[in-house]
Protein backbone atom coordinates (compact mmCIF):
# COMPACT_ATOMS: atom_id res chain seq x y z
CA UNK A 1 0.00 0.00 0.00
CA UNK A 2 2.73 2.40 0.61
CA UNK A 3 4.08 1.54 -2.27
CA UNK A 4 0.76 2.39 -4.28
CA UNK A 5 0.83 5.64 -2.16
CA UNK A 6 4.10 7.11 -3.40
CA UNK A 7 3.57 5.66 -6.88
CA UNK A 8 0.78 8.09 -6.45
CA UNK A 9 2.81 10.73 -5.42
CA UNK A 10 5.09 10.37 -7.90
CA UNK A 11 2.27 10.33 -10.73
CA UNK A 12 0.57 13.81 -9.18
CA UNK A 13 4.29 15.50 -9.42
CA UNK A 14 4.62 14.54 -12.19
CA UNK A 15 0.91 15.59 -13.28
CA UNK A 16 1.93 19.04 -11.67
CA UNK A 17 5.38 18.67 -13.46
CA UNK A 18 3.65 18.22 -17.12
CA UNK A 19 1.23 21.84 -16.18
CA UNK A 20 4.55 24.23 -15.59
CA UNK A 21 4.67 25.71 -19.20
CA UNK A 22 2.29 25.60 -22.21
CA UNK A 23 4.55 25.70 -24.24
CA UNK A 24 8.67 24.52 -24.42
CA UNK A 25 11.03 24.74 -27.34
CA UNK A 26 14.00 22.03 -26.82
CA UNK A 27 17.15 22.06 -28.61
CA UNK A 28 17.20 25.40 -29.90
CA UNK A 29 19.85 27.72 -31.36
CA UNK A 30 18.26 30.58 -30.06
CA UNK A 31 18.93 34.39 -32.01
CA UNK A 32 17.73 36.45 -29.93
CA UNK A 33 16.90 39.77 -32.06
CA UNK A 34 19.63 41.81 -30.46
CA UNK A 35 22.42 40.73 -32.63
CA UNK A 36 23.96 38.58 -30.20
CA UNK A 37 25.90 35.23 -31.75
CA UNK A 38 23.33 31.99 -31.52
CA UNK A 39 23.57 30.01 -28.48
CA UNK A 40 22.38 26.75 -27.90
CA UNK A 41 19.27 26.89 -25.59
CA UNK A 42 15.78 25.87 -24.90
CA UNK A 43 12.69 28.26 -23.98
CA UNK A 44 9.01 28.28 -22.17
CA UNK A 45 6.10 29.78 -22.57
CA UNK A 46 3.12 30.35 -20.21
CA UNK A 47 -0.01 32.11 -20.87
CA UNK A 48 1.50 33.72 -23.98
CA UNK A 49 4.70 35.24 -22.68
CA UNK A 50 8.44 33.83 -22.49
CA UNK A 51 8.43 32.31 -19.23
CA UNK A 52 11.87 30.90 -19.09
CA UNK A 53 14.67 30.92 -21.44
CA UNK A 54 18.08 29.31 -20.43
CA UNK A 55 20.33 26.56 -22.13
CA UNK A 56 18.22 24.61 -20.65
CA UNK A 57 14.42 24.47 -19.19
CA UNK A 58 13.52 22.17 -16.72
CA UNK A 59 10.07 21.01 -16.38
CA UNK A 60 7.49 19.48 -18.83
CA UNK A 61 5.33 22.09 -21.04
CA UNK A 62 1.46 20.73 -21.97
CA UNK A 63 3.28 21.21 -25.59
CA UNK A 64 6.73 20.09 -26.66
CA UNK A 65 8.84 21.33 -29.64
CA UNK A 66 12.12 19.76 -30.11
CA UNK A 67 13.65 22.16 -32.56
CA UNK A 68 16.30 19.78 -33.95
CA UNK A 69 19.42 22.49 -33.60
CA UNK A 70 17.58 24.90 -35.79
CA UNK A 71 17.08 28.57 -34.83
CA UNK A 72 14.96 29.50 -32.63
CA UNK A 73 14.39 33.53 -32.88
CA UNK A 74 11.88 36.39 -32.36
CA UNK A 75 9.24 36.64 -35.29
CA UNK A 76 9.65 39.07 -37.63
CA UNK A 77 8.11 42.41 -37.20
CA UNK A 78 7.58 44.33 -40.63
CA UNK A 79 7.02 47.24 -40.34
CA UNK A 80 5.82 48.40 -43.98
CA UNK A 81 3.29 47.07 -44.70
CA UNK A 82 -0.68 47.82 -46.23
CA UNK A 83 -1.90 44.70 -44.56
CA UNK A 84 -4.81 47.33 -43.52
CA UNK A 85 -7.09 44.30 -45.34
CA UNK A 86 -6.19 41.48 -42.92
CA UNK A 87 -9.35 42.37 -41.18
CA UNK A 88 -10.57 40.35 -44.78
CA UNK A 89 -8.05 37.78 -44.54
CA UNK A 90 -7.03 37.43 -41.04
CA UNK A 91 -5.00 34.24 -41.46
CA UNK A 92 -2.37 36.37 -43.21
CA UNK A 93 -0.52 33.57 -44.88
CA UNK A 94 2.03 35.34 -46.81
CA UNK A 95 2.92 36.75 -43.54
CA UNK A 96 2.90 33.94 -41.16
CA UNK A 97 4.69 31.47 -44.03
CA UNK A 98 7.45 33.85 -43.59
CA UNK A 99 8.09 34.15 -39.82
CA UNK A 100 6.22 37.80 -39.68
CA UNK A 101 4.67 37.38 -36.59
CA UNK A 102 3.77 41.64 -36.14
CA UNK A 103 2.72 43.85 -38.98
CA UNK A 104 2.60 47.53 -38.99
CA UNK A 105 -0.52 48.84 -41.84
CA UNK A 106 -1.49 52.89 -42.53
CA UNK A 107 1.93 53.14 -44.41
CA UNK A 108 2.99 55.40 -47.49
CA UNK A 109 0.23 58.21 -46.37
CA UNK A 110 -3.07 55.70 -46.40
CA UNK A 111 -4.31 54.27 -43.38
CA UNK A 112 -7.93 53.79 -41.68
CA UNK A 113 -8.50 57.12 -39.15
CA UNK A 114 -10.60 55.23 -36.57
CA UNK A 115 -8.02 54.09 -35.06
CA UNK A 116 -9.89 52.82 -31.87
CA UNK A 117 -12.28 50.82 -34.22
CA UNK A 118 -9.83 49.26 -36.77
CA UNK A 119 -8.07 47.69 -32.88
CA UNK A 120 -11.77 46.63 -31.92
CA UNK A 121 -12.28 45.30 -35.38
CA UNK A 122 -9.40 43.46 -34.82
CA UNK A 123 -10.02 42.06 -31.86
CA UNK A 124 -12.98 40.48 -33.06
CA UNK A 125 -11.62 39.29 -36.35
CA UNK A 126 -8.89 37.26 -34.52
CA UNK A 127 -5.95 37.46 -37.00
CA UNK A 128 -2.76 35.36 -37.05
CA UNK A 129 -0.57 37.77 -36.12
CA UNK A 130 -0.27 41.37 -34.34
CA UNK A 131 -1.21 44.88 -36.06
CA UNK A 132 -0.28 48.09 -35.45
CA UNK A 133 -0.66 50.99 -37.39
CA UNK A 134 0.35 54.57 -38.68
CA UNK A 135 -2.19 57.31 -39.84
CA UNK A 136 -1.82 58.50 -42.83
CA UNK A 137 -1.46 61.76 -44.33
CA UNK A 138 -3.27 61.52 -47.37
CA UNK A 139 -6.21 60.06 -45.56
CA UNK A 140 -5.85 62.65 -42.75
CA UNK A 141 -6.21 65.59 -45.60
CA UNK A 142 -8.47 63.34 -48.12
CA UNK A 143 -11.03 63.48 -45.08
CA UNK A 144 -10.60 66.90 -44.68
CA UNK A 145 -10.21 69.02 -47.84
CA UNK A 146 -12.16 66.28 -50.19
CA UNK A 147 -11.69 66.92 -53.86
CA UNK A 148 -10.11 70.40 -53.40
CA UNK A 149 -6.54 69.23 -52.36
CA UNK A 150 -4.37 71.15 -55.05
CA UNK A 151 -3.09 73.60 -52.72
CA UNK A 152 -2.60 74.19 -49.19
CA UNK A 153 -4.69 74.01 -46.62
CA UNK A 154 -6.44 76.63 -44.63
CA UNK A 155 -6.00 77.09 -41.28
CA UNK A 156 -9.25 75.76 -40.35
CA UNK A 157 -8.39 72.76 -42.31
CA UNK A 158 -5.17 72.44 -41.09
CA UNK A 159 -6.96 72.45 -37.26
CA UNK A 160 -9.57 69.75 -38.53
CA UNK A 161 -6.61 67.26 -39.91
CA UNK A 162 -4.49 68.05 -36.43
CA UNK A 163 -7.48 66.69 -34.23
CA UNK A 164 -8.50 63.62 -36.51
CA UNK A 165 -4.22 63.15 -35.76
CA UNK A 166 -4.34 63.99 -32.10
CA UNK A 167 -7.40 61.27 -31.74
CA UNK A 168 -5.67 58.54 -33.67
CA UNK A 169 -2.56 59.04 -31.71
CA UNK A 170 -4.56 58.93 -28.25
CA UNK A 171 -6.13 55.73 -29.84
CA UNK A 172 -2.84 53.92 -30.09
CA UNK A 173 -1.44 54.72 -33.60
CA UNK A 174 2.80 54.79 -33.94
CA UNK A 175 2.92 57.87 -35.90
CA UNK A 176 2.26 59.87 -38.83
CA UNK A 177 3.02 58.29 -42.48
CA UNK A 178 2.60 60.23 -45.91
CA UNK A 179 3.11 59.31 -49.19
CA UNK A 180 4.32 62.15 -51.24
CA UNK A 181 4.17 60.91 -54.94
CA UNK A 182 0.47 60.21 -54.31
CA UNK A 183 -3.04 62.09 -53.86
CA UNK A 184 -3.64 64.57 -52.24
CA UNK A 185 -0.32 64.32 -50.43
CA UNK A 186 1.76 65.23 -53.83
CA UNK A 187 0.39 68.96 -52.72
CA UNK A 188 1.63 69.26 -49.26
CA UNK A 189 4.24 72.13 -49.07
CA UNK A 190 6.78 70.73 -45.77
CA UNK A 191 5.32 73.38 -43.25
CA UNK A 192 1.87 71.47 -43.48
CA UNK A 193 4.00 67.99 -43.04
CA UNK A 194 6.20 69.72 -40.27
CA UNK A 195 2.73 70.72 -38.49
CA UNK A 196 0.78 67.76 -38.39
CA UNK A 197 4.26 65.73 -37.59
CA UNK A 198 3.95 68.36 -33.92
CA UNK A 199 1.48 66.55 -33.13
CA UNK A 200 2.82 62.73 -33.68
CA UNK A 201 5.34 64.01 -31.87
CA UNK A 202 3.22 65.40 -29.24
CA UNK A 203 2.40 61.68 -28.44
CA UNK A 204 6.34 60.13 -28.72
CA UNK A 205 5.75 58.99 -32.28
CA UNK A 206 7.46 58.70 -35.12
CA UNK A 207 7.25 60.34 -38.69
CA UNK A 208 7.50 57.32 -41.46
CA UNK A 209 7.91 58.52 -45.07
CA UNK A 210 7.53 57.80 -48.85
CA UNK A 211 9.46 60.20 -49.79
CA UNK A 212 8.86 62.80 -52.94
CA UNK A 213 11.23 61.50 -55.01
CA UNK A 214 12.77 57.89 -55.39
CA UNK A 215 14.50 58.18 -58.17
CA UNK A 216 17.68 60.77 -59.15
CA UNK A 217 15.85 63.53 -56.66
CA UNK A 218 16.05 61.40 -53.45
CA UNK A 219 18.92 63.30 -51.79
CA UNK A 220 17.05 66.11 -51.85
CA UNK A 221 13.75 64.37 -50.94
CA UNK A 222 15.93 62.93 -47.83
CA UNK A 223 16.37 66.60 -47.12
CA UNK A 224 12.73 67.61 -46.97
CA UNK A 225 12.27 64.36 -44.20
CA UNK A 226 14.94 65.22 -42.24
CA UNK A 227 13.81 69.06 -41.75
CA UNK A 228 10.36 67.52 -40.70
CA UNK A 229 11.38 65.55 -38.49
CA UNK A 230 14.28 68.03 -36.98
CA UNK A 231 11.40 70.83 -36.86
CA UNK A 232 8.79 68.65 -35.41
CA UNK A 233 10.79 66.92 -33.18
CA UNK A 234 10.43 63.17 -33.84
CA UNK A 235 12.17 60.08 -35.36
CA UNK A 236 12.30 59.60 -39.18
CA UNK A 237 11.07 56.35 -40.70
CA UNK A 238 12.61 56.43 -44.38
CA UNK A 239 9.93 53.69 -46.07
CA UNK A 240 10.70 50.79 -48.36
CA UNK A 241 14.51 53.42 -49.19
CA UNK A 242 15.21 52.63 -52.62
CA UNK A 243 16.98 54.18 -55.46
CA UNK A 244 15.24 53.34 -58.74
CA UNK A 245 14.27 55.14 -62.22
CA UNK A 246 15.94 55.02 -65.84
CA UNK A 247 19.25 55.87 -64.99
CA UNK A 248 19.33 52.57 -62.84
CA UNK A 249 19.13 49.39 -64.80
CA UNK A 250 19.68 45.85 -63.44
CA UNK A 251 18.69 43.71 -66.49
CA UNK A 252 18.55 42.33 -69.75
CA UNK A 253 22.12 42.22 -70.31
CA UNK A 254 21.65 43.51 -73.56
CA UNK A 255 20.47 47.08 -71.94
CA UNK A 256 23.83 46.88 -69.61
CA UNK A 257 25.52 49.04 -71.88
CA UNK A 258 23.37 51.84 -71.33
CA UNK A 259 24.53 51.97 -67.56
CA UNK A 260 25.52 54.79 -66.32
CA UNK A 261 27.17 52.68 -63.53
CA UNK A 262 28.93 55.53 -62.44
CA UNK A 263 26.29 57.79 -61.83
CA UNK A 264 23.99 55.39 -59.92
CA UNK A 265 26.98 54.38 -57.25
CA UNK A 266 27.64 57.90 -57.11
CA UNK A 267 24.11 58.58 -56.20
CA UNK A 268 23.77 55.77 -53.49
CA UNK A 269 26.78 57.33 -51.43
CA UNK A 270 24.97 60.36 -51.56
CA UNK A 271 22.41 58.56 -50.11
CA UNK A 272 24.39 56.81 -47.22
CA UNK A 273 26.63 60.02 -46.60
CA UNK A 274 22.60 61.69 -46.44
CA UNK A 275 22.09 59.57 -43.70
CA UNK A 276 24.99 59.55 -41.60
CA UNK A 277 25.07 63.01 -41.76
CA UNK A 278 21.51 63.53 -40.26
CA UNK A 279 22.58 60.85 -37.63
CA UNK A 280 25.43 63.08 -36.37
CA UNK A 281 23.52 66.23 -36.35
CA UNK A 282 20.94 64.06 -33.62
CA UNK A 283 18.35 63.26 -35.44
CA UNK A 284 16.67 60.23 -35.27
CA UNK A 285 16.67 58.24 -38.69
CA UNK A 286 16.11 54.71 -39.55
CA UNK A 287 14.82 53.04 -42.98
CA UNK A 288 13.44 50.04 -44.10
CA UNK A 289 13.71 48.24 -47.43
CA UNK A 290 12.67 45.05 -49.06
CA UNK A 291 15.41 42.79 -50.80
CA UNK A 292 14.46 42.90 -54.47
CA UNK A 293 15.61 45.16 -57.42
CA UNK A 294 12.48 45.41 -59.34
CA UNK A 295 9.42 47.77 -57.57
CA UNK A 296 5.56 47.63 -57.73
CA UNK A 297 3.04 50.39 -58.69
CA UNK A 298 0.87 52.09 -60.83
CA UNK A 299 1.77 52.55 -64.77
CA UNK A 300 1.11 56.16 -64.10
CA UNK A 301 4.70 56.06 -62.85
CA UNK A 302 6.18 55.88 -66.39
CA UNK A 303 4.28 59.29 -67.21
CA UNK A 304 6.85 62.49 -67.38
CA UNK A 305 6.92 63.77 -63.86
CA UNK A 306 5.09 66.55 -64.03
CA UNK A 307 2.09 64.44 -65.31
CA UNK A 308 2.32 61.61 -62.14
CA UNK A 309 -0.48 62.30 -59.40
CA UNK A 310 -3.12 64.14 -61.80
CA UNK A 311 -6.62 62.56 -61.10
CA UNK A 312 -7.75 60.22 -62.89
CA UNK A 313 -10.04 62.34 -64.81
CA UNK A 314 -7.66 65.13 -65.61
CA UNK A 315 -4.88 62.60 -66.95
CA UNK A 316 -7.93 61.20 -69.07
CA UNK A 317 -8.86 64.64 -70.30
CA UNK A 318 -5.38 65.16 -71.45
CA UNK A 319 -5.39 61.79 -73.22
CA UNK A 320 -8.32 62.43 -75.14
CA UNK A 321 -7.36 65.55 -76.57
CA UNK A 322 -5.00 64.13 -79.93
CA UNK A 323 -2.40 66.82 -79.96
CA UNK A 324 -1.70 66.73 -76.13
CA UNK A 325 -1.67 63.17 -76.66
CA UNK A 326 0.68 62.91 -79.56
CA UNK A 327 3.11 65.59 -77.36
CA UNK A 328 2.72 63.24 -74.20
CA UNK A 329 3.97 60.30 -76.79
CA UNK A 330 7.11 62.30 -77.86
CA UNK A 331 7.96 63.38 -74.28
CA UNK A 332 7.90 60.07 -72.67
CA UNK A 333 9.93 58.75 -75.80
CA UNK A 334 12.56 61.16 -75.35
CA UNK A 335 12.97 60.19 -71.36
CA UNK A 336 13.16 56.66 -72.39
CA UNK A 337 15.80 57.13 -74.93
CA UNK A 338 17.55 60.10 -73.09
CA UNK A 339 18.24 56.52 -70.45
CA UNK A 340 19.69 55.05 -72.69
CA UNK A 341 16.92 52.54 -73.26
CA UNK A 342 15.45 51.64 -75.95
CA UNK A 343 12.00 49.96 -74.95
CA UNK A 344 10.15 49.17 -72.19
CA UNK A 345 11.42 45.69 -71.77
CA UNK A 346 12.02 46.64 -68.47
CA UNK A 347 7.95 47.08 -67.55
CA UNK A 348 5.56 43.71 -66.71
CA UNK A 349 1.71 44.73 -66.84
CA UNK A 350 1.03 42.36 -63.34
CA UNK A 351 -3.04 43.46 -63.46
CA UNK A 352 -4.23 46.11 -65.94
CA UNK A 353 -7.83 46.61 -65.11
CA UNK A 354 -9.31 45.87 -68.86
CA UNK A 355 -6.66 44.45 -70.90
CA UNK A 356 -7.20 41.00 -68.90
CA UNK A 357 -5.34 38.98 -71.80
CA UNK A 358 -2.18 41.02 -71.27
CA UNK A 359 -1.81 40.23 -67.49
CA UNK A 360 1.66 39.79 -66.84
CA UNK A 361 3.15 40.22 -70.04
CA UNK A 362 6.20 42.46 -70.71
CA UNK A 363 4.79 46.17 -72.79
CA UNK A 364 6.91 44.64 -75.93
CA UNK A 365 5.50 41.40 -75.89
CA UNK A 366 2.23 43.03 -74.75
CA UNK A 367 2.54 45.38 -77.53
CA UNK A 368 3.09 42.33 -80.33
CA UNK A 369 0.11 40.97 -79.13
CA UNK A 370 -2.53 43.94 -79.39
CA UNK A 371 -0.86 45.68 -82.43
CA UNK A 372 1.12 43.16 -84.52
CA UNK A 373 4.32 44.50 -83.79
CA UNK A 374 6.75 46.37 -80.68
CA UNK A 375 7.53 49.44 -82.26
CA UNK A 376 8.56 52.09 -79.50
CA UNK A 377 5.88 53.88 -80.78
CA UNK A 378 3.32 51.49 -80.66
CA UNK A 379 4.25 50.49 -77.30
CA UNK A 380 3.91 53.54 -75.91
CA UNK A 381 0.49 54.00 -77.57
CA UNK A 382 -0.70 50.89 -75.59
CA UNK A 383 0.60 52.55 -72.35
CA UNK A 384 -1.76 55.27 -72.95
CA UNK A 385 -4.31 53.59 -73.95
CA UNK A 386 -4.31 51.23 -71.21
CA UNK A 387 -3.76 54.66 -68.68
CA UNK A 388 -7.07 55.38 -70.49
CA UNK A 389 -8.97 51.77 -69.85
CA UNK A 390 -8.83 51.48 -66.01
CA UNK A 391 -4.50 51.53 -65.98
CA UNK A 392 -2.69 48.27 -64.77
CA UNK A 393 -0.14 47.53 -61.80
CA UNK A 394 3.08 47.19 -62.92
CA UNK A 395 6.52 45.49 -62.35
CA UNK A 396 9.71 47.89 -63.06
CA UNK A 397 13.24 46.25 -63.19
CA UNK A 398 14.62 49.25 -62.53
CA UNK A 399 16.56 48.73 -59.44
CA UNK A 400 20.22 47.11 -58.80
CA UNK A 401 21.42 45.39 -56.14
CA UNK A 402 24.57 47.12 -56.22
CA UNK A 403 22.66 49.63 -55.06
CA UNK A 404 20.36 48.16 -52.60
CA UNK A 405 23.47 46.03 -50.83
CA UNK A 406 25.20 49.37 -49.17
CA UNK A 407 21.80 49.97 -48.12
CA UNK A 408 20.72 46.64 -46.94
CA UNK A 409 24.27 46.46 -44.86
CA UNK A 410 23.62 49.85 -42.67
CA UNK A 411 23.11 49.50 -39.16
CA UNK A 412 19.75 51.28 -39.46
CA UNK A 413 18.16 49.84 -41.86
CA UNK A 414 15.28 47.19 -41.49
CA UNK A 415 13.56 44.27 -43.39
CA UNK A 416 9.88 45.07 -44.54
CA UNK A 417 7.90 43.89 -47.12
CA UNK A 418 5.59 46.78 -48.75
CA UNK A 419 2.89 43.73 -48.61
CA UNK A 420 -0.96 43.27 -47.71
CA UNK A 421 -2.39 40.29 -46.33
CA UNK A 422 -3.24 37.16 -48.37
CA UNK A 423 -4.79 33.74 -48.05
CA UNK A 424 -2.56 31.95 -50.24
CA UNK A 425 -4.03 32.83 -53.86
CA UNK A 426 -5.23 35.53 -55.46
CA UNK A 427 -4.02 38.12 -57.98
CA UNK A 428 -0.64 38.24 -59.43
CA UNK A 429 1.59 40.72 -57.48
CA UNK A 430 4.89 41.18 -56.50
CA UNK A 431 7.02 38.35 -54.94
CA UNK A 432 8.01 40.31 -52.09
CA UNK A 433 4.76 39.80 -50.43
CA UNK A 434 5.57 36.48 -49.88
CA UNK A 435 9.09 35.96 -49.75
CA UNK A 436 10.63 39.23 -48.41
CA UNK A 437 11.67 38.32 -45.07
CA UNK A 438 13.30 34.67 -46.61
CA UNK A 439 14.75 36.21 -49.50
CA UNK A 440 17.11 37.98 -46.85
CA UNK A 441 17.67 34.89 -45.03
CA UNK A 442 18.51 32.46 -47.88
CA UNK A 443 19.87 35.24 -50.42
CA UNK A 444 21.57 37.61 -48.68
CA UNK A 445 22.86 35.39 -45.29
CA UNK A 446 23.32 32.28 -46.87
CA UNK A 447 23.88 32.64 -50.47
CA UNK A 448 26.06 35.84 -49.96
CA UNK A 449 26.92 36.47 -46.57
CA UNK A 450 26.45 39.98 -46.71
CA UNK A 451 24.76 39.67 -43.34
CA UNK A 452 25.84 37.64 -40.14
CA UNK A 453 22.77 35.84 -39.64
CA UNK A 454 22.16 37.57 -36.18
CA UNK A 455 22.26 40.56 -37.61
CA UNK A 456 19.99 40.01 -40.34
CA UNK A 457 17.49 38.89 -37.69
CA UNK A 458 17.97 42.10 -35.42
CA UNK A 459 16.50 43.83 -38.81
CA UNK A 460 13.50 41.81 -38.54
CA UNK A 461 13.38 42.07 -34.80
CA UNK A 462 14.28 44.27 -32.31
CA UNK A 463 15.61 47.11 -34.39
CA UNK A 464 11.68 47.42 -35.90
CA UNK A 465 10.24 46.75 -32.26
CA UNK A 466 12.09 49.38 -31.05
CA UNK A 467 11.97 52.06 -33.65
CA UNK A 468 7.86 51.67 -33.65
CA UNK A 469 7.95 51.38 -30.00
CA UNK A 470 6.47 47.99 -29.91
CA UNK A 471 6.94 47.33 -26.59
CA UNK A 472 8.06 43.63 -25.32
CA UNK A 473 8.00 42.31 -28.96
CA UNK A 474 11.19 41.51 -31.08
CA UNK A 475 13.55 40.13 -28.43
CA UNK A 476 13.90 36.48 -26.61
CA UNK A 477 13.75 37.23 -23.08
CA UNK A 478 12.01 36.21 -20.04
CA UNK A 479 8.49 38.75 -19.88
CA UNK A 480 8.31 39.54 -23.75
CA UNK A 481 5.31 38.23 -25.75
CA UNK A 482 6.06 34.48 -27.30
CA UNK A 483 6.10 35.28 -30.71
CA UNK A 484 8.72 33.19 -32.25
CA UNK A 485 9.64 31.72 -35.22
CA UNK A 486 11.99 28.57 -35.35
CA UNK A 487 13.38 28.05 -38.92
CA UNK A 488 16.46 26.06 -40.69
CA UNK A 489 19.18 28.76 -41.73
CA UNK A 490 20.54 26.02 -43.98
CA UNK A 491 17.00 25.29 -46.27
CA UNK A 492 14.78 28.52 -45.32
CA UNK A 493 14.06 29.90 -48.73
CA UNK A 494 11.47 32.50 -50.55
CA UNK A 495 9.52 30.42 -53.27
CA UNK A 496 7.26 33.32 -54.49
CA UNK A 497 8.90 34.77 -58.13
CA UNK A 498 7.39 37.12 -60.51
CA UNK A 499 5.88 34.89 -62.62
CA UNK A 500 4.55 32.59 -59.59
CA UNK A 501 4.26 35.37 -56.81
CA UNK A 502 1.99 33.81 -54.15
CA UNK A 503 4.10 30.79 -53.15
CA UNK A 504 4.68 30.47 -49.51
CA UNK A 505 8.20 30.58 -47.86
CA UNK A 506 9.54 27.38 -47.02
CA UNK A 507 12.07 25.97 -44.14
CA UNK A 508 10.04 27.16 -41.02
CA UNK A 509 9.86 24.74 -38.58
CA UNK A 510 6.89 26.88 -36.26
CA UNK A 511 5.52 30.29 -35.94
CA UNK A 512 4.14 30.92 -32.94
CA UNK A 513 2.11 34.29 -32.19
CA UNK A 514 1.41 35.20 -28.60
CA UNK A 515 2.25 31.57 -27.11
CA UNK A 516 -0.45 30.34 -30.10
CA UNK A 517 1.18 27.89 -33.08
CA UNK A 518 0.05 29.34 -36.43
CA UNK A 519 2.44 27.52 -38.63
CA UNK A 520 3.96 23.73 -38.44
CA UNK A 521 6.50 22.47 -40.91
CA UNK A 522 5.87 24.72 -43.46
CA UNK A 523 2.21 24.34 -42.89
CA UNK A 524 -0.29 26.86 -41.41
CA UNK A 525 -2.23 25.94 -38.32
CA UNK A 526 -5.89 27.08 -37.73
CA UNK A 527 -4.42 28.90 -34.55
CA UNK A 528 -4.97 32.59 -34.61
CA UNK A 529 -3.13 34.21 -31.73
CA UNK A 530 -2.72 37.56 -33.11
CA UNK A 531 -3.53 40.74 -31.19
CA UNK A 532 -3.77 44.77 -31.84
CA UNK A 533 -0.52 46.37 -31.00
CA UNK A 534 -0.89 49.89 -29.24
CA UNK A 535 1.90 52.48 -29.35
CA UNK A 536 4.17 51.72 -26.79
CA UNK A 537 2.27 48.63 -25.65
ZN1 LIG B 1 5.11 53.63 -50.54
Amino acid sequence: MLWLACALLAIGSDAAHAAEWDLVVRHALIVDGTGKPAVPGELAVRGGRIAALGSTVAGAGTREIDAGGLVLAPGFVDVHTHAEDILRGPDAVNFVRMGVTTVIVGNCGASLLDVAGFFRDLESAHPAINVGTLVGHNAVRGQVMGSSFMRPPTDDELAKMRGLLEKAMRDGAMGLSSGLIYLPGKYAQTEELIDLAKVAARHHGLYASHVRDEQAGLPEALQEAFRIGREAGLPVELSHLKLSGNLIQEQPAETVAALDRAKAAGLTTQVVEALAAARRSGLRVTQDLYGYSSTYGFLERLLPKALQGETPEALGKRLADPATRTQLAADMKAELLAAGRTDYSHVVLVNPRRYRSLKNLGVPEATRQRRGTDSLDAQIDLMLGILQNGGATIILYEMSEDELRPLLQLPETMIASDSGAFQGSGELRHPRNYGSAARILARYVRTEKLLPLPEAVRKMTSLPATTFQIKDRGELRVGAWADLVIFDPATVQDRSTYAAPNQPATGFRAVIVNGVVAAENDAQTTGRGGRPVRRGQ
